[in-house]
């Protein structure tokens, strides 16, 4: 029998029936979320639980759990409940305007860093549609000579990306601007990266529940053909310049667009540094150089 809410209960017997829920509610990672849930309630890290698991939850404590709970059984996905999720081992708050940051973009940094791997600092990067900031936050972590910049289209895109390159303190070496791809982008960067929108329109519809409900369509929707907003990266960095000689443009695909992707850079003087595969083993990223002479 799982008792009616958390109130009383240890962290433990709380996570056990948290978990006993979500799997009677037919969530397939129940004993996960359940702990997720249970750690950014509490602000917990799992230490805390291992080593003080028969803390018995508060009240407030108890009552939030139960609310994260429900939220979780109608469906809303775990990074949403808790406004905030982690990438490249760091921790981003999310705001509605952001994508959920994935794992599989975290290969767009691995790509990025090799490319840089033997270039002297300071570098220069630019992330465009920047979102939560995270590729461009675990960018700079990783590199302590480089600056960068961050631009979203989305005004609250931007207050969150800025937010969280502070809290993961590379904040004195970004700067975010509101604007539409290359726009409110100028100067001459090593390093272009972005995971753009790329989901064809009509493919949006045959997404997830939760990614279809809950992650901004604005970072999904690629128009009509999925392909609109390469279109423009291309177009802005090649009319405006960005890329320094020597740089790299390293954009995240769908699994289908290598190849279309390909020819448009191709089209606009760019030259293939290298296509970079997903542990699912589907295409994932593509990385392009200035086409020399
Ligand atoms: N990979 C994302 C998804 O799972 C799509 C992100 C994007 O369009 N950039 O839906």
């Amino acid at each position: 029998m799982t008792s009616r809410s958390s109130l009383g209960l240890s962290r433990r017997a709380a996570l056990r029936r948290g978990s006993a829920l979500l799997a009677g509610g037919g969530i397939a990672e129940a004993a996960g979320d359940a702990r997720f849930l249970l750690l950014g309630v509490l602000g917990l890290e799992t230490r805390d639980l291992i080593l003080h698991g028969d803390r018995v939850l508060d009240p407030d404590e108890a009552s939030s759990f139960d609310a994260a709970l429900a939220r979780r059984l109608a469906g809303e996905p775990v990074a949403r409940i808790l406004g905030a999720w982690e990438f490249w081992g760091l921790p981003f708050r999310l705001a509605p305007e952001t994508l959920v940051p994935r794992p599989d973009t975290e290969i767009v940094v691995e790509v990025a860093l090799a490319a840089v791997a033997d270039r002297a600092s300071p570098l220069r990067c630019l992330d465009l549609g920047t979102g939560s900031g995270c590729i461009l936050t675990a960018l700079l972590s990783e590199l302590p000579g480089a600056f960068g910049i961050g631009v979203d289209r989305s005004e609250a895109a931007v207050a969150e990306a800025r937010h969280n390159a502070a809290a993961n303190g590379v904040g004195d070496r970004a700067a975010f601007f509101v604007g539409d791809w290359c726009d409110a982008a100028r100067g001459s960067f090593d390093l272009i990266v972005s995971n753009p929108p790329y989901i064809g329109r009509e493919v949006i519809a045959t997404l997830q529940r939760e990614v279809q409900d809950y992650d901004p369509i604005a970072a999904l929707d690629g128009g009509p053909d999925g392909l609109q907003a390469y279109r423009r990266i291309l177009d802005g960095i090649g009319t405006r310049a960005l890329l320094a000689p020597g740089g790299t443009l390293a954009v995240e695909i769908g699994y289908d667009q290598a190849e279309p992707v390909r020819a448009l850079a191709q089209a606009k003087g760019f030259s293939e540094r290298g296509l970079t595969r997903d542990l699912a083993g589907h295409d994932r990223v593509l990385s392009f150089g200035l086409r020399e002479g």
